[in-house]
């Protein structure tokens, strides 16, 4: 830890002022009435669901523009944003870098459909500094990152089914949108209308931290396992920390049953560290996704795994993949000038020093007041969470009453000029772009706010 900042955070926050309760609303009048217009055009009001503030007060803010770690709405309000796009923006809004290499590439057009050596430059920075991936093919999703993945270890291994984990997101594709059935091992039931029941037939859905599940599901299916897909930390259903040893038995039960491991590290790829989860842990999964922090900001996934796996995709092998926009060059120019940033000697643990001083000097502060809440953090992701469990490792682990406090939360925290991703299940992101400065008023904010939030209980 830098000294410097250890100054900036210390002090006893047992003696942090008090707020002086539930500040008054913001204006929120541009946006209100953005999103009544919205709503005529798009299911919700919104093109992604969590966008539209159904588990917090009010209705979503619009925003503008965003700039370093700001961003602010159409009503003109400037918020610290702890969102970050939900993650790719590790260096924070409109990065001058990633800027100039946008609008540098799209002079000369936008999509050829054909190769560029832009593609080129981004595989070799990926490939030369992750020891993960021997080949690769980009896409402009996350969930299409996944989908193939998926696809290429049942073409690979020649068997049909899945296992995933409650509690792990993995985009919106029709084999994955699957919740646990009642029972230790059982077939997923379809989390979403539209998926059908043969579909969710082939995932097996099992809770996370728990060897004898993994275990049943593979004596119960013996051989006809593809693939087993984890997040590399699982972060879309609060922040499910996994023992390295959990993640290693894992790795080799899948070798033992011929299966593949894929590693979704859609979030974490380029988050936890260049290499992400699987350089954390020390495991080597067979296939890993990226999304997120690949593109800059910009539409990018990428899957990913050993010359001999990716020569199983068409036009080398029989596993067909397409896109029109893949490796388009204005994306692959963000991801070229995002990444080359973060491989800068220190980038990381610059970053994750700050993130982890930030969220830790919110727990003394909690702690010091007895307050219910924990703060989970793992490199430069935060997850706020209203429990006085020192671990949450499974999905049944979180308390869903936990979130009217979150509620309460939300509404104070932008209030407070401190903008976070409206669900309290969602984590939390701190960027490069965040100055000491801007994390100690950050800090003050979800102080006073959980002040408020804990009087009012
Ligand atoms: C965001 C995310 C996805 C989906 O990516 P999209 O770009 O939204 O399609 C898949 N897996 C994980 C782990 C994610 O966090």
């Amino acid at each position: 830890m830098l000294e410097s900042l250890k100054k900036m955070f210390s002090g006893n926050e047992g003696d942090m002022p008090v707020s002086t309760g539930s500040k008054p609303d913001i204006s929120r009048e541009k946006s209100a009435e953005l999103y009544e217009k919205a709503k005529n055009y798009f299911p919700g009001g919104v093109n992604s669901p969590v966008r539209a503030f159904k588990s917090v007060y009010g209705t979503p803010l619009f925003i503008q523009k965003g700039d370093g770690c700001f961003v602010w709405d159409a009503d003109g309000n400037q918020f610290i944003d702890f969102c970050g796009s939900w993650g790719p923006l590790i260096l924070g809004h409109n990065h001058p870098k990633v800027r100039d290499k946008v609008t540098e590439v799209m002079q000369n057009g936008m999509s050829f459909g054909a190769p560029t050596a832009l593609e080129n430059e981004l595989a070799e920075l990926i490939i030369k500094n992750n020891k993960f991936v021997e080949k690769i093919r980009f896409t402009s999703s996350g969930t299409e990152a996944v989908m193939s993945a998926i696809r290429l270890a049942r073409g690979y291994t020649g068997k049909d089914k899945i296992i995933k984990f409650e509690g792990c997101y993995h985009g919106h594709t029709d084999s994955l949108l699957v919740k646990a059935g009642s029972g230790l091992v059982t077939f997923g039931e379809t989390s979403s209308a539209g998926v059908p029941k043969s579909f969710a037939q082939e995932t097996i859905v099992i809770p996370l931290n728990d060897k004898d599940a993994i275990k049943a599901a593979f004596e119960q299916f013996k051989g006809e396992v593809a693939a087993v897909i984890i997040e590399g930390i699982p972060a879309n259903n609060g922040l499910l920390m996994q023992d390295v040893e959990y993640i290693k038995y894992l790795e080799n039960i899948c070798k033992e049953n011929k299966a593949l491991l894929i590693f979704d590290e859609v979030i974490t790829g380029f988050r936890l560290g260049f290499e992400g989860a699987a350089a954390h842990y020390g495991v080597k999964p067979d296939i890993v996704t990226y999304g997120k922090i690949i593109g800059g900001g910009l539409p990018v996934g990428m899957y990913g795994a050993s010359a001999e796996i990716m020569g199983h995709i068409s036009p080398d092998g029989g596993v067909y993949q397409a896109g029109t926009l893949s490796g388009n060059p204005v994306a692959m120019a963000a991801g070229i000038a995002q990444l080359t940033e973060l491989l800068r000697s220190g980038f990381y643990k610059e970053l994750n020093n700050k993130a982890s001083e930030f969220a830790e000097s919110i727990q003394r502060f909690a702690t010091a007041r007895n307050y219910k809440l924990k703060v989970f953090h793992v490199g430069s992701i935060f997850w706020l969470a209203f429990t006085d469990k020192d671990k949450i490792q499974s999905a049944d682990d979180i308390d869903p009453t936990s979130m009217e406090k979150f509620k309460v939360l939300h509404r104070e925290l932008l209030n407070r000029g401190i903008y976070i991703g409206p669900s309290g299940y969602e984590v939390g992101f701190v960027s490069a772009a965040h100055t000491k400065i801007e994390l100690e008023k950050a800090k003050r904010a979800i102080l006073e706010s959980l002040d408020v939030v804990f009087r009012n209980k």
